[in-house]
């Protein structure tokens, strides 16, 4: 059985109490998982985590996602 998605709402909320966001990072978890946006909180709606999802030292950043 595969966990259910969890909601934007639910991720946002998440986000809001983090120690990511204590951090400064926005810290939105991807859709999938695996992955926090690790931008400044920000109003628009790309997110990006720099730290995980690259394929190589050389990638500037990886995952990225827009919700
Ligand atoms: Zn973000």
């Amino acid at each position: 059985m595969v966990t259910a998605r969890r909601s934007l709402a639910e991720r946002i909320r998440e986000a809001k109490t983090s120690a990511g966001r204590a951090a400064g990072y926005c810290w939105l978890a991807h859709p999938d998982g695996g992955a926090h946006c690790t931008r400044r909180p920000h109003e628009d709606r790309r997110h990006v985590d720099y730290y995980n999802g690259r394929t190589s030292h050389t990638d500037t950043h990886g995952t990225e996602w827009t919700e």
